[in-house]
């Protein structure tokens, strides 16, 4: 069969990929001009089968191998992951000596990243781990807006070659970021523009591992808005600063919802003026799935959790500056979440729904003063998180100017409206600088 020489081809670029990682790892400096060389070695025959729903390793291993090999094998493999708790569908690679159909040995891959290599010797079965090899890179992207922000992302050909799903998972990072500056399903205009750096770490196949936003501008009706990573401890424990140094940060998220998890049809303004509106019925309709996660927008102590009339299953939040946020139509109640629970900026409180008098599932979000006065979150004006440390100021303005300059060099993007940064960096360190 074609396709079965097809997909035994692919397994074995994919093995030769992971032996190389091996020899890779050991002389630190991975070359793929080697890749060839070993490619062209064609003396092992490749059997790729997967395990079905519920089907063990072993249970796999037994219609193909003696019942010593199978108990051997599964031994060896036993040192790095349980045979019996395997996905369906993971793949298991038999691999024969061409010359005699001789069992050489087998690669499970266990994970994207790890592939449990069993292999024969005198003694019986062996087992190694195999670690993918991984590269990083920096994706540079830039973009207007025009429809929604989503499309623009998923349709952007500076991600061309960037696995739909991480595209999905670069609007959620750039979601994070600007949380609370820009509502993403409320604000972003037809004509408004991004750009952004971001490192990761990529497989093989082209799909990422990890990655990080390490900078980032949205121009949106006008007004720049930047985020730029600074992590002063190199711990991971960083955080996003404009250019000014101030953190990006604010005491309330805009939003209880993650961009993604918001229905687009109610998040382009351009097609639905009115439903976008707060003044309507002094609250944000976010439609979104039964189900979707709702957020505490901020810092705060549970007073109401219950059902409340047309609002149907609702939570209230008492916040230390005075104000109230109010989340309804839940479709459940995080459980560990009752009243007088203190709970933190973002963490989880419930699940969006239809509870009460409410058409379709949304989520209807308030926030109020202490008087019961009502305000639209996009209106209220907080002060910012901390900025840069004073200590860490030298070492901000290298590390800003250097993410800043991965934004300009962005074809076409134009400069970063960077002079007023410098500027006030120098006043910082009284025009020392
Ligand atoms: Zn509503």
């Amino acid at each position: 069969m074609v396709w079965e020489r097809l997909i035994t081809k692919l397994w074995m670029a994919v093995t030769v990929c992971t032996v190389l990682t091996v020899s890779c790892a050991l002389d630190t400096t991975p070359d793929a001009g080697t890749l060839d060389a070993v490619y062209a070695n064609s003396s092992e025959e490749l059997q790729v089968l997967s395990l079905g729903q519920g089907q063990t390793l072993g249970l796999l291993l037994g219609g193909i191998v003696s019942a010593n090999d199978q108990a051997a094998l599964l031994l060896a493999f036993r040192e790095y992951a349980n045979p019996r708790r395997m996905r369906a569908g993971t793949e298991v690679v038999f691999r024969y000596l061409r010359a005699d159909q001789w069992l050489r040995g087998l690669d499970v891959v266990v994970s994207p990243d790890e592939t449990v290599r069993l292999t024969r010797n005198e003694f019986g079965w062996h087992s190694d781990l195999i670690r993918a090899p991984i590269y990083v890179d920096t994706l540079l992207a830039s973009g207007e807006i025009e429809t929604v922000l989503w499309s623009a992302i998923i349709n952007n050909e500076d991600l061309e070659d960037v696995p739909f799903e991480d595209r999905n998972s670069l609007i959620d990072e750039l979601d994070q970021v600007f949380q609370w500056q820009v509502d993403f399903s409320r604000q972003i205009r037809v004509g408004d523009t991004y750009r952004f750096a971001f490192e990761r770490e990529v497989r093989p196949d082209g799909s990422m591992r990890t990655g990080r936003l390490l900078s980032a501008e949205l121009m949106n009706s006008g007004t720049p808005y930047h985020a730029i990573w600074f992590d002063p401890n190199d711990d991971g424990e960083g955080s996003y600063f404009d250019l000014e140094g101030n953190s990006v940060r604010r005491a309330f998220l805009l939003k209880p919802l993650a961009y993604r998890r918001i229905s687009s049809r109610y998040s382009n303004s351009r097609l639905h003026p009115i439903l976008g509106t707060w003044r309507a019925h002094r609250g944000v309709d976010y439609a979104a799935d039964v189900g979707a996660e709702i957020m505490a927008t901020s810092d705060g102590v549970v007073i109401h959790r219950a059902w409340k009339g047309t609002f149907g299953n609702t939570v209230e939040i008492q916040h230390p500056n005075g104000f109230v946020t109010r989340y309804a139509h839940l479709s459940r109640f995080r459980s560990d979440v009752q009243l007088g629970t203190r709970v933190k900026q973002s963490e989880i409180i419930g699940y969006v729904g239809m509870s009460g008098q409410a058409t379709g599932s949304h989520l209807h979000y308030e926030m109020m003063k202490r008087n019961g006065e009502h305000m639209d979150p996009l209106a209220v004006d907080l002060p910012a998180g901390d900025p840069v440390p004073s200590d860490d100021q030298v070492r901000w303005g290298e590390e800003m100017i250097t993410r800043v300059d991965l934004l300009e060099s962005i074809p076409g993007a134009g400069p970063v409206r960077r002079a007023d940064a410098l500027q006030s960096l120098d006043d910082k360190h009284g025009g020392a600088r």
